[in-house]
This record gives structure tokens, sequence and C-alpha cells, in this order.
């Protein structure tokens, strides 16, 4: 226990916030929390808060399905987020065996046995936790201080069919109320604001007195095993603790619907098949540009099978075709492959442009802080959110859009609220945990389907045995490991060359060839090239600064940022030859604009370099910054130690805040004259993902577009809170 791996802002000793604070973050700050803290530990000074966050989802090791089994694992609430995504925090209350194995489809069990096995093999578990509760928690020593620990589920995060066995909800065919904890109707799922009136705890217990009470809930008359567990919702109980999130909600659902509708708006009338096609290439060319380009900042993308067919993609990367989508919405082609069936449906580019940007903002600005007023507010935009899905993305088939996990998404807030940031009950963490769990241990049992769940849990007990022990004995010969110290930023070039510029007659043209001496063997026998932009820029300078002099610098291709805090770890390069062909990165630079003030605009990277090899040469640093004359510089023969960047920039601004409220911005590179320069590598703000305007002719063609970084997703969603009220 390390007091940097605790949430923030929080006791752990009282469970009280160490200050008062309306940011919805991490669990404690949920509206759920206090509620519980009061009712399991009240003001005892020795009661310890030990709410438990669980994780409960089938695994499959095999693709037959019968090698699975179903851990229920849970982690301490008072972690942080960080250590609450780290694998080795989580721990295994159980592990439940796959009990249709062997039964075959001829089986007599019916769907209620089935059911009520699951539940027996789970009361276990819950039957430890509720013993614990009932004997009023248990003494142990934390940091040193006795205290009583008190016990309780806080919530139980996994997938709708997990989470429809937790509740014994009924799920097939078409039941009366859809979704597991309100009486929402069919056609209230896809409402844009959901007026749910919830189950609670109260009436379950009511229906269990008649016969056909439960029924009448849609939930299954099964003796359930969470039934006596404590948990921290007081007034809905089980029904309240199994919140829907993120993962299954947007990203292996309504993205996944999203993209099957979107099959239908491609084409003209008879040149369906070939336009579907050109749209999966462009697709196609623009995810490899975009993984190419920033690897940091955006979601994964798939190709496999086209944009069109969503099946076989996982969650994540569905974002990332969603985002990549929106590109495609900005290209000439792109719009015209749409254009007809769009016309059709009566659906205007702007508002699906926009639907697009608000549901990636949404998906990112779940996850982040904010406050609880702000989330409250959010609720309106939402509806806005989904209306626009509704009419943008129009589903026919099935149930069309009154889907359980529409109604999921329009609850998505209230969840927020309740215990905290989308993340805190993510599946993402423990999907990835629970597959370390299984599958760790599944290479070391004998694999066969009626021992494997018992021999994982062997397996299991095992490894935490030996891992205690390792602990206690390191602490004893103080071999306990203190955390890495963190790094700081590293900055550093890389693929280096010499260039030799020849002195030059008095309208600033080199008498030679410039000569290129590279420092890699290799690249120095294929007579590389660098840009003549960039040659063209480092002698117009000296040129223009009154040196015509032969000199050389040092010049360097590839520039690393590695920041381990922030999001400005990328690489830039700028190199005539890269797996074959020309690249040059895009940044967004930072000027100091004519008045004064700080501005921003996006610019091509022609190359890096360093004044350090022919000494008493104008540099930007002493001609421009410190406005030395040719005269002091020749007399001082001072190294610049400066790295400096040569970039094409626009020919005007595009200030953050511009880019910010567009999500992706429009702009051309300005003429060779006016628009390149030469500045200190600390003036790039950060890696742009720039993609050109396909399938355009004339003027048009040199549009380019810059779409906004990942990280800056969540405030797009922000901002248009406040301009929806
Ligand atoms: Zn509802």
């Amino acid at each position: 226990m390390h007091e940097e791996n605790f949430a923030s802002n929080y006791d752990i000793f009282t469970g009280k916030k160490k200050q008062t604070s309306s940011t919805l973050d991490e669990i404690h700050t949920g509206s759920l929390w206090e509620t519980a803290r009061l009712k399991y530990c009240g003001d005892d000074p020795d009661a310890f808060p030990l709410a438990l966050i669980c994780f409960y989802d089938k695994t499959n090791t095999d693709v037959f399905g019968s090698l699975s089994c179903a851990p229920f694992i849970c982690t301490p609430s008072f972690l942080n987020q960080d250590c609450r995504n780290d694998d080795s925090n989580y721990m295994v209350l159980g592990y439940i065996p796959n009990l249709g194995f062997g039964k075959g489809k001829a089986k007599k069990q019916t769907s209620d046995m089935k059911l009520q096995d699951e539940h027996n093999c789970l009361s276990l578990i819950t039957n430890q936790i509720i013993k614990i509760h009932n004997e009023g928690g248990f003494w142990t020593e934390v940091m040193g201080r006795r205290v009583c620990v008190k016990l309780w589920i806080h919530l139980i995060a996994g997938d709708t069919s997990g989470h429809n066995n937790i509740v014994g909800h009924m799920n097939g065919g078409c039941p009366k109320y859809i979704y597991p904890d309100c009486k929402c109707l069919f056609e209230d799922l896809s409402s844009p604001i959901a007026n749910c009136h919830l189950i609670t705890s109260e009436e379950i217990k009511q229906a269990r007195l008649t016969n056909d009470g439960l029924t009448n809930l849609c939930k299954k008359n099964i003796s359930n095993a969470f039934e006596n567990v404590p948990f921290a919702d007081q007034v809905y109980g089980l029904l309240g603790s199994v919140p829907a999130e993120m993962l299954h909600v947007s990203g292996t659902g309504l993205l996944k619907h999203m993209f099957g509708c979107l099959d239908g708006l491609i084409g003209g009338a008879k040149s369906k098949k070939r336009d579907k096609e050109s749209f999966d290439d462009l697709h196609h060319c623009l995810v490899i540009k975009a993984e190419r380009q920033c690897k940091h900042d955006f979601p994964c993308m798939s190709i496999r099978n086209g944009i069109t067919d969503g099946t076989k993609m996982c969650g994540s990367e569905r974002v990332g075709n969603c985002f990549v989508l929106l590109c495609v919405m900005h290209t000439h082609l792109g719009k015209e492959l749409m254009a007809n069936k769009m016309k059709q449906r009566k659906i205007p580019l702007k508002r699906f442009i926009e639907c697009l940007k608000l549901y990636l903002a949404y998906e990112r600005w779940v996850t982040e802080p904010h406050s609880r007023a702000q989330v409250r507010r959010s609720y309106k935009l939402l509806g806005e959110l989904i209306k626009m899905i509704k009419q943008c993305f129009p589903r026919e088939e099935g149930w069309g859009w009154n889907l359980p996990k529409m109604h999921a998404f329009a609850k998505m807030p209230s969840n927020i609220l309740k215990f905290g940031s989308a993340n805190n009950f993510s599946g993402n963490i423990g999907e990835r945990a629970l597959k370390g769990i299984v599958k760790d241990h599944a290479d070391k049992t004998q694999r066969r389907p009626d021992k494997f769940a018992e021999q994982c849990a062997i397996r299991k007990y095992k490894r935490n045995v030996i891992k205690y022990v390792m602990t206690d004995m390191s602490n004893s010969i103080g071999a306990s490991k203190s955390p890495a110290p963190r790094q700081n930023d590293m900055i550093e070039p890389r693929g280096r060359f010499t260039v030799h510029f020849s002195a030059m007659n008095n309208r600033g043209i080199g008498r030679e060839e410039d000569k290129i001496v590279w420092h890699d063997k290799k690249r120095e026998k294929m007579t590389f090239k660098v840009a003549d932009l960039f040659l063209f820029a480092i002698r117009r300078f000296s040129h223009s600064h009154g040196y015509t002099d032969e000199f050389k610098v040092t010049g360097y291709t590839t520039f690393k940022v590695n920041n381990t805090s922030s999001e400005k770890t990328a690489t830039y390069y700028a190199t005539e030859y890269m797996n074959g062909e020309k690249r040059y990165d895009y940044a967004m630079i930072d000027f100091l604009s004519d008045d004064g003030l700080s501005a921003t605009c996006p610019a091509m990277i022609l190359g890096f370099l360093q004044y350090n090899i022919t000494l008493g040469i104008p540099t930007p640093h002493f001609s421009d910054e410190e406005g030395q004359s040719l005269h002091t510089i020749q007399d001082n023969m001072a190294v610049d130690n400066n790295l400096y960047v040569v970039v094409h920039t626009t020919s005007d601004y595009v200030s953050i805040e511009r880019f910010q409220n567009e999500f992706v911005s429009s702009f051309t590179l300005g003429d060779i004259s006016n628009c390149v320069y030469i500045i200190k590598v600390e003036a790039i703000y950060g890696p742009l993902f720039v993609f050109q305007n396909y399938g355009s002719v004339g003027d048009e063609k040199n549009k380019l577009f810059c779409a906004l970084p990942k990280s800056k997703w969540g405030k797009y969603f922000d901002d248009r809170i406040h301009s929806s009220l």
C-alpha cells in the first residue's frame, strides 16, 4: 500500500474527501459513495471502508467454447484509476465453471435451471461477503493502524448478457420490459431523454411474495446469489449496481449498427457496388495515413473488411473507424459517393458531420473529470446526439433504434453521477485482467473442460501463496522495490547528415552544388537527398543576413520527443525516402504573431538542423533573437547549440480555439517566398494528422485538412454543452 496509489483527494481511513469538491472522477466522487459510507461505516473511528469494484464475464480459451470459465474478480475502490487499470491489482474471488459443457442440445435443463446452477456457484462467493458483513466486518492492520474492515459491493461491471444473468432478467423473445433496471417499454428505448421508472429492491422483494410477481417484472424466478449481499445502492440494490459501460454500449453496440446503416447511404442508383468499393478504398487510404502519422494520439482503426462491413472489428477499432469516417466526409470524393443517397433520405451533410463529431467527442468526454453540474447539463446535448443518430443513420431492420444499448447510452450521465467517471465502470480493464487471470493459467491446466475451472483456480491459489510469501520475504530482507523515477523530456534528433553550402553570388545563388554527407554509411552510399526547400531556406537565411561565404550545418531527418507524462510524445519525420516514398510530417507550430501575441498554424516539417560546425555565421538565435550584427557574430565565434526546424507554414494562422471548435479544419500551405521559416524546435506544439482533399480538382486540390487529436475531443463536447443551453 503506497500513498501514491490511492484515489486522489481521498482519505482511506475515513472514506471521506480530504477537500470538498464537486468534480466527478474517482469512485468516491460519485453520489452513491457517501450514502454507502454512511450506512456501512458511519462515524465509527475504527471502520475502514472497503468497497469492491467487481467484474464478471465469461472468457473462452479455445474456439469451441468448451474450455471456458467465468471468474468473478474485484479490486478495491480506494485505488486510483491507474492502479485499477493494472491487472495485478485484481483479486479472484472465484471461478465459475462452464456449466453448459457436456449437456448438448438434447438437454432437459431449462434456461431457468441453468441460471439457477450459475447462481448456486456464485453464491459460494457471495456467501462469504454476506458472512463478513453479518459479522460486522473483520479486524486487520492497515499501514500500521488497527482497523475493522467494512465490506460492500459498489458495482459489478460486465457486458449486457453477464448483467442479465446476474440480475436474472428475461432475455429471450421480446419481454415487456426490455431493459433490466427500469420499466421502459419497447418504444421508449430510443427516446432522447431517458425518463425511467426504476425498479427498487423493495418491489422485487414484494414480487417474490406472489406467484407471478417476478414474471411481471420480467425477472426469472430463481433464488438470486446476490439477494442479501451488502450493496452500495440502498434503494435499487443489485439492479442499481450493474451500470452499462461504454465499450459494450458504443463500440460493440451503437457504432456497429451505425456502420451497418452506412451501407445503405453509399453510391449512386446504378453504380452501388463500384462506389462502395471506392468508399472502402478511400477509407483504407486514410487509415494508413492516420496510423503512420500519429500513433499516439489517435484511436486504433481497422481495415480488415472495409468500413461498411462492421462485423470483424473490436469495439475500440470502431471508434477509430468512426473518426476516419468523419475525415472521409470532408473529402470531395467522400461527399460525392454519399451525396445521392443522403439527398434521397433528406440527411443534411452538415448534420451528418456534426453527429460524428459529437459522437466521438462524447465517447471521450465520459472518461474525463467534470463537475457535477456539467454532467447534469449534458443530458440535453446527449438527447440531441441521439436524435441525430436516428436521423443520420436510418435503421429499418430489426428493432430499428429501439435497442437496449440506445437506452443505456441515454442513461450514461446518470451512471456517471452515481459512480464517477465512466472509466470506473468500464469493462475494458476488467476484461483485460480477466484474460490474464484465465489465460495465464490455461496453459498450465490439462485443458479438460470438466476440470478446467477447478485447475485454473488451483493454479491461481498457488501463485498467490508464492506471491504473498515473496512479498513478506522481500520486506524483511529489504528487497522491496521502489518506484522507478519518472523520466523527463527526452528530445533526440536522428538521421544525421552534414550539408556543405558553397559560397554564393550576390543574388544568393550557390556557385557550386551543395554537398550532403550522411552519417549513416548506407545512406551515404545511396546518395540520399534532402528537400530542396530545406536547403533553400537555410541559404536564404544566411544571404538575407549578409553572409555569402561557404559554411556547413548539421541536419537531421527525424526528431523524437519522449515525454512520459504528457501527450507531446511524438516522432516527426522529414525525409525523401521512407518505405519507398517521401515523408514530410505535419505539426502545429507556435508563432509570435506580428502584434506580439502567440498564434498557431499548421506546418509541414522540411527538416531539422544545428549551426554547430561553421562558427561565426548568422543563426536565428544570434541574428533575430539577440539582434547581433554579422560583425559581432563573426567576432564572437560562438556555438549555437539550438536545434532548429525548417517549416513550410500556412499563409494564415489557425488558432487553437478555431481548430478546437471546428474539429476538422482546412488550410493551404502558403507560397514559398513568405511561408518557409527556420524556427527553434521548441515552437512545435504537437503532431497533426493531415489529409488531402481526395477526388478534388483545380484549386480545391491544394486544400488540406487537419483533425483534432484524441486528447482534445472531450472538450468539443464540453464546449457544445454550453452552447446547447
Ligand atoms: Zn428506462
